[in-house]
């Protein structure tokens, strides 16, 4: 039984809310939806589909029953508690279920060329957005006021919806690596924007600065230093290579400059439906980078009363090294 959402539409195609599949080994496939998406259903899906007039749960186990299949995988990422007391009641006696996790997900890691070209273009939208909405950026506006001028502006560029909230952070803020924009006006010093677009249902991930005014020393060395270990991680991404090692080499470049304490997240994600999916790029992940995967690359360095640095481009890794998909700059920017 597949569940989680981006799991059921990577296998079925399938956009809807509210939905679950049944795939037995020899590969016979049901996606159960509910009447709502009876239309939709049947212009996404190419298996079978079960329109359930009440709990899917219950209608899926069913299916499974008739069968005479004794196991059933479930998802343990995707299931609330409830949900799964609920599947686990209706159940029949003699069978039995198993929870299993990232089997989906292992098979969303390595992109196709269709999923690499919406990819491609979720990229090159956000990015077109970032340009029109740098236009804007002066002191006197509000964080807030940029992050909505960057959502209006990727949707009139195809984007469906942000894939995260949008981040601005200015000054002092941007030692916040999640900082929600705020209404405070911005007064010259350093902007973090990092932004992202779904578009056809694919992720795309920048992070970019702008400095309002003329930037100080200390500004412009610790963005050189973070761009070095961006362009050292970059390098370093190639088909056979872990993540962890791609995350070494950001770490100990940071650390060239005497920021290793600074950095506190990892180098980056996997992206595709989902805008943070597997693999992570971090210290810990063997994982090794295959040809088509597409991740982020985003250093970045956060230091509490004075500010943060990130730089951030959507790469994809190909056998013999990788392609950065983002085409913005990374020069100082001062405006
Ligand atoms: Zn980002
Ligand atoms: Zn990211």
């Amino acid at each position: 039984m597949v569940s989680g959402r981006e799991n059921v539409r990577y296998l079925s195609g399938f956009t809807g809310s509210n939905s679950a599949m049944l795939i037995f080994g020899d590969g016979r496939a049901t996606l159960y939806t509910d009447p709502r998406y009876t239309i939709q259903a049947g212009q996404q899906v190419d298996c079978r589909v079960k329109v359930a007039k009440g709990e899917l749960m219950k209608a899926l186990v069913r299916e499974f029953d008739r069968s005479g299949a004794r196991c059933i995988g479930i998802e343990k990422d995707h299931l609330d508690v409830g949900t799964m007391q609920e599947f686990a009641k209706s159940l029949p006696v003699r069978a039995s279920f198993e929870p299993v996790a990232g089997i989906v997900e292992k098979l969303r890691m390595v992109k196709d060329e269709v999923e690499i070209g919406l990819i491609r273009k979720s990229v090159d939208l956000n990015s077109a957005a970032f340009d029109a909405a740098l236009k804007r950026i002066k002191t006197g506006i509000t964080e807030s006021d940029i992050a909505a001028e960057i959502d209006y502006r990727s949707r009139r560029l195809g984007a469906e919806r942000p894939a995260f909230d949008t981040i601005v952070a200015a000054g002092v803020r941007a030692a916040l690596p999640h900082a929600q924009p705020g209404r405070g006006k911005i007064v010259p010093g350093m902007l973090l924007i990092d932004m992202g677009a779904f578009r056809e249902g694919y992720a795309s991930d920048m992070t970019r600065m702008v400095h309002l005014g003329k930037a100080s020393g200390r500004y412009k060395e610790s963005y050189k230093a973070v761009l070095e270990a961006q362009l050292a991680a970059i390098d370093s991404v190639k088909a056979g290579v872990s993540c962890k090692a791609v995350d070494k080499v950001t770490r100990e470049t940071l650390k060239k400059f005497g920021f290793d304490k600074e950095f506190v997240h990892s180098t980056g994600h996997g992206l595709g439906l989902e805008i943070h999916e597997a693999p992570r790029v971090g210290r810990k992940e063997k994982t090794k980078l295959e040809a088509g995967m597409a991740i982020t690359v985003e250093p970045g360095i956060y230091v509490e009363g004075w500010g943060g640095i990130r730089i951030e481009d959507t790469v994809l890794v190909t056998g013999n090294g990788c392609e950065v998909l983002t085409p913005t700059g990374k020069e100082l920017v001062e405006v």
